[in-house]
């Protein structure tokens, strides 16, 4: 079939990629023409594991090509995926500025008959008053219909949950369209729920806000274990093999981060607020991830006292491995509140030294050197759970520190095997070690 998709980000790109690798024909469409520029040598302006493979290699069967031109981008599309950002405004609420623009420019350029499928995370009644906004501005007398097929990727692992996702939501209140949806999905094959417009919309707020829940639950769950002696990693453990609850997402440490999480809950909380209910199990929820950075900071204080003339090395910008995204990366935080604490800080990423540029303090040295960061400093800090910061035996990080001390924020380490490296090591929800 042949397929546009709107916005190339790290949802666009994927979707627009893996869409050409099973077969289909796919333009990709965006207003960044650095990006654009990029793609079209067979270059991902993301990082993100397969991804550049899939991209040359349909790049050169002809299947997908990439344009920041709507004629161009649009011409003989019959299905229009639309995966522009969709962030936060100051007051919560998502921001659908760019989703309107896509829309317009789409009602200016589209001369066919076409299916509109949103991808972007949107708050549940948008696709429909798209629809209507779209329709009233189109400026040739065709048809379209919407469909809502939220995205559940997990950056760092985008292509692969492509391929073997848990399941594909598409949902509309047009029964063709579905039909549509599900031919163009059904060489993933992946179970595929099929639902009404509205339900699709809230089925992804409620995921990541559920998922969200959970990592703010075991987070409170650590801080109670810090105080009566257990270990936060062993109740996980056993709790998670209760099939009713599942063990994913029960890793207690710094926090979530990210694109998604922090903004979706908020978005979920304005919808709330905007009927008059507000969602106060979700405000807990934000209120416990917040005091995680704090609580991280308040250790490292604890034990050093005044941070003036120490030298930390943070480990890890980004808000996860494997991907080089540092929005809302619980690092920005830390570091901020340790430099004003009089710290001054070195921070360590294998992919993000550039983009941590542009969003940490100015003042923190930063490199993809691990033994470099850590070299010398008066302690540790891991921020991210990095394959290269948990592969650094402990005995190294105590030998390079200038003296033997770790905070892990994402309990990286058996605390056996920091027991027996004599280093000094500080986790979340488990006891001091040494
Ligand atoms: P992104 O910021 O990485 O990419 C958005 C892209 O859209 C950018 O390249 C931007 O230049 C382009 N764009 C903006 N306006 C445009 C326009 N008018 N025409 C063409 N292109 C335009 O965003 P993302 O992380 O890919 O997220 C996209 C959507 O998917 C959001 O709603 C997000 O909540 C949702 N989502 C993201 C993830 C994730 O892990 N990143 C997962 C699931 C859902």
């Amino acid at each position: 079939m042949n397929i546009a998709v709107i916005g190339t980000g790290y949802v666009g790109l994927v979707t627009g990629v893996c869409l050409a690798e099973i077969g289909h024909s796919v333009t990709c469409l965006d207003i960044d023409e650095e990006k654009i520029g990029l793609l079209n040598h067979g270059k991902s302006p993301i990082f993100e594991e397969g991804l550049e493979d899939l991209l040359e290699k349909n790049l050169q069967r002809g299947r997908l090509d990439f344009t920041t031109d709507y004629w161009e981008g649009l011409a003989g599309k019959e299905i229009i995926y639309l995966a522009v950002g969709t962030p936060e405004t100051a007051d919560g609420s998502a921001d659908l500025t760019f989703i309107e623009a896509a829309g317009r420019a789409i009602a200016a350029h589209l001369k066919q008959n076409a299916v509109i499928v949103t991808k972007s995370t949107v708050p549940v009644g948008t696709n429909q008053s798209i629809k209507r906004m779209i329709e009233s501005e189109l400026a040739e007398p065709v048809q379209i219909r919407i469909v809502s097929n939220p995205e559940f990727l997990r950056q760092g692992t985008a292509v692969h949950d492509t391929f073997h996702g848990d399941r594909i939501v598409i949902g509309s209140d047009d029964p063709a369209a579905l039909a549509l949806l599900e031919e163009i999905n059904r060489p993933f094959q992946l179970p595929i729920v099929k639902t009404d417009l509205r339900s699709a919309e809230m089925i992804k707020y409620a995921s990541n806000a559920f998922l969200a829940a959970k990592i703010s639950f075991i987070n409170e769950m650590a801080h109670l274990c810090a105080h009566v002696g257990a270990n936060v990693d062993n109740v996980a453990e056993g709790m998670g093999m209760d099939s009713r609850i599942g063990g994913k997402f029960l890793q207690a440490g710094v926090g979530y981060g990210g694109s998604c999480f922090p903004k979706d809950t908020n978005a979920l909380i304005a919808m709330g607020r905007s009927y008059d209910y507000p969602m106060p199990l979700l405000g807990s929820v934000q209120h416990v991830n917040d005091k995680q950075r704090d609580w991280l900071v308040e250790m490292i204080q604890t034990r050093l006292g005044n941070l003036e003339g120490k030298t930390i090395a943070l480990l890890g910008m980004t808000f996860k491995p494997n991907t080089d995204d540092m929005r809302e990366s619980p690092a920005i935080r830390v570091a901020e509140q340790l430099q004003a604490a009089g710290a001054t800080l070195r921070g360590y990423d294998p992919v993000a030294v550039l983009r941590a540029r542009q969003v940490m303090p100015a003042t923190v040295m930063l490199t993809d050197n691990l033994q470099e960061a850590v070299q010398g400093a008066d302690c540790a800090v891991i921020i991210t759970d990095w394959k290269q910061v948990k592969d650094l035996p402990l005995e190294e990080y105590a030998g390079l520190l200038a003296s033997p001390l770790l905070f892990d924020g994402r309990n990286c380490f058996n605390l056996k095997v920091a027991e027996a490296s004599g280093i000094e090591y500080h986790s979340i929800g488990r006891p001091i070690v040494n």
